[in-house]
């Protein structure tokens, strides 16, 4: 297992549609093991393939951080069967580091992927993990929550990130 470096806004990775997943095969499951060992270090709550540079349709999303094994979850060609109602909350994001917005969610959504023996799963959430989940799948979309948010404060944010991007304040 790796930690891999994550990228960040305006990397071409995080604003093109990631491809989905053909076969599960070793490099997919080491790519799900750097990616939960990235997410951790980081640290964070999700990861989404992209966020790595690797334009794959892979999810991982741990609400405890690594404190409690029941609730990492890692899913490949994730995807929405429903969603209903709505909320706004603060969202934060590791590809975009110091940044905030609170972009409209669904309530509730039920998402279905594969796991990494390949077997169909399908999770209900709400709340916290119902945002993780549309996050992450925005990101294989090459979706960040900025473009989520109203024009307004959308163009106001990407004005701010192309002016730390020319100062050179945007590597690590
Ligand atoms: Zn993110």
């Amino acid at each position: 297992m790796a930690i891999r470096p994550i990228v960040k806004w305006g990397h071409p990775a995080l604003h093109s549609a990631a491809k989905p997943v053909l076969n599960i095969d070793g490099a997919i499951v080491a790519l799900v093991n750097d990616m939960v060992e990235t997410m951790y270090a980081a640290p964070g709550i999700g990861l989404a393939a992209p966020q790595i540079a690797v334009p794959l349709r892979v999810i991982v999303i741990d609400l405890s951080v690594s404190e409690d094994p029941k609730q990492l979850i890692r899913l490949v060609n994730p995807e929405f069967v429903e969603q209903e109602g709505e909320q706004w909350e603060e969202e934060g994001c590791l590809s975009v580091p110091k940044f905030g917005g609170s972009p409209s969610r669904p309530a509730r959504v039920s998402v279905r992927g594969l796991d990494l023996d390949g077997k169909e799963q399908v999770i209900t959430a709400t709340q916290l993990l119902a945002r993780a989940f549309c996050h992450e799948i925005d990101h294989i979309d090459g979706l960040l929550f900025v473009d989520r948010l109203s024009p307004l404060k959308r163009d106001l944010m990407k004005r701010k990130l192309r002016k730390k991007i020319r100062s050179g304040d945007w590597e690590d």
